[in-house]
């Protein structure tokens, strides 16, 4: 074996172990890391090394100097943010694509990256019952799918009002950005990006859902060209707009109907949560995440659009040097990027190892766990769930601030749960997100008991236990 190869084998070998240890480790580890960034920046050589190092010795520098610094993000009872855990399957694909390594950009160069990812596109859209010949591009995370859809959203509402949004640019008339009250912050940035402004909030219900009559009272105020953003899953409530309503409302004004679908776009597989999703399908285009809800490792967000000729016409790059096939898109004219790894490659491994009974129990499961633990919750004294469970997200609130931002605290650092503290409604409250396939009913069950335990240590609903 050459040189080069020992390095690969070593390496490989040492990243494996590391990796193994820690999902051996994840479930049971407690959640919150040991060291904050400072502490983890102490453990780090700062100045660059002049020498360079054997890549197995970098592998187990790197692997020890992080450990203490590494969240169990993985864990069944992990509900910060929006995360979800990795399945096997998919985590393993994704050790292939980094090793086959593969710029996925353009699709005849790589014939079987770019095949996977067609027939991952394929299957994501008819899961999530999407119209069939829908342009599917891969993207970093949803922040990023938002943005693809809102420029091609941008400049089909410019082209219907006959400009040309290349060559008109300066005489184009300013397009309008309209959202419910509770749009989530990368659809604002992505908006900016996008030229679009901040949107305006027409308004919401007390859960988050857009208010259609504010939609239909703020489309009337102008025709002005108008992209519109509906939400699929909030990230506190996890509420779902009224599609039909608002579609019906938006599409009677000529607008173009994007939706912010991160990892609420994945009710759309379940049958059972049908009435969340009714009309949703009638948009225009949906952004979601294949890393939160599907459970494939970071990153992968997934920009979906009908007109997939509207979506190269606003996303396609063209130079000499690219080969293109005339007859069929590239996935670079699919998303806002050029070069990148073969991220759909894990979507595909997720979904064909899931099947589609697989990903229907996962996405019902997640909503059980999330009802299991409101119900949980509510039986621990001077505690209450704020929203109403429809999804996956659960906001727990005691009366006062003061003890809600306290069980958060407790929680974090007791390291049994972690969950992020936020503000909803004008109150304080611990937020659980449920997004881990692992999340069973044993990890609900020590999930109520570890807030009850918090609870009374606090003294919520009666005096603190010593
Ligand atoms: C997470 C999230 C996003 C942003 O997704 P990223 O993958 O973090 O870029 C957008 N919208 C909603 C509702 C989200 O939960």
């Amino acid at each position: 074996m050459d040189d080069g190869m020992r390095q690969y084998r070593q390496a490989l070998d040492a990243a494996h172990r590391h990796a193994l240890e820690w999902l051996e480790s994840v479930a049971e580890r407690p959640i919150r890391p040991e060291l904050d960034v400072d502490g983890i920046l102490a453990r780090l050589e700062r100045t660059l090394p002049e020498d360079g190092a054997d890549a197995a010795a970098v592998v187990e520098e790197l692997a020890e100097a992080s450990a203490p610094g590494l969240m169990a993000m993985g864990s069944p009872r992990f509900y910060g943010f929006v995360i979800g855990g990795t399945y096997p399957a998919a985590l393993a694909a994704d050790w292939l694509v980094s090793a086959w390594d593969q710029n996925t950009g353009s699709r005849q160069p790589t014939p079987a990256t770019a095949a996977v990812e067609e027939v991952a596109a394929a299957w994501l859209v008819e899961l999530l019952g999407l119209p069939p010949r829908s342009g599917v591009g891969f993207a970093t995370g949803a922040t990023s799918a938002n943005l693809s859809c809102l420029v091609v959203g941008r400049d089909a509402a410019l082209r219907a009002r006959g400009f040309d949004p290349v060559a008109d640019v300066a005489q184009a008339p300013r397009v309008r950005f309209l959202a419910g009250g509770a749009v989530h912050t990368s659809v604002v940035l992505a908006g900016r990006i996008a030229g679009l402004g901040a949107p305006t909030a027409v308004g919401a219900d007390a859960e988050g859902r857009i208010d259609v009559a504010g939609l239909e009272r703020a489309l009337g105020a102008s025709d002005a060209p108008t992209v519109v953003a509906l939400q699929a899953g909030d990230v506190h409530s996890g509420a779902f707009d009224d599609f039909t309503s608002a579609i019906a409302v938006a599409r009677a004004a000529g607008a173009w109907i994007h939706v912010d679908g991160a990892f609420g776009l994945w009710a759309a597989a379940s049958p059972r949560l049908d009435h969340l999703t009714a009309g949703l399908a009638d948009a225009d285009s949906w952004a979601t995440d294949a890393h939160k809800t599907l459970n494939v490792p970071y990153d992968c967000g997934v920009a979906i659009v009908r007109d997939e000729a509207a979506m190269t016409a606003s996303l396609g790059a063209h130079a000499a040097y690219l080969p293109a096939v005339a007859s069929v898109s590239d996935p670079y004219d699919r998303v806002a990027e050029l070069s990148r790894r073969a991220r759909g490659v894990p979507v595909w491994a997720a979904l064909r190892s899931l099947g589609r009974r697989g990903v229907v129990d996962l996405v019902d499961g997640l909503v059980d766990a999330a009802t299991a633990l409101a119900a949980g919750f509510r039986t621990v004294p001077g505690l209450e769930v704020l929203n109403e469970v429809v999804f996956t997200q659960v906001c727990l609130a005691a009366e006062e601030d003061a003890d809600t931002a306290a069980l958060g605290e407790w929680l974090r650092s007791e390291g049994t749960v972690w969950a992020s503290s936020s503000s909803w409604r004008g109150r304080t409250v611990v937020r659980f997100a449920v997004s881990n396939h692992a999340t069973d009913a044993e990890a609900v069950r020590r999930t109520v008991d570890a807030v009850a335990r918090g609870a009374a240590a606090i003294g919520i609903g009666g005096r603190p236990v010593s």
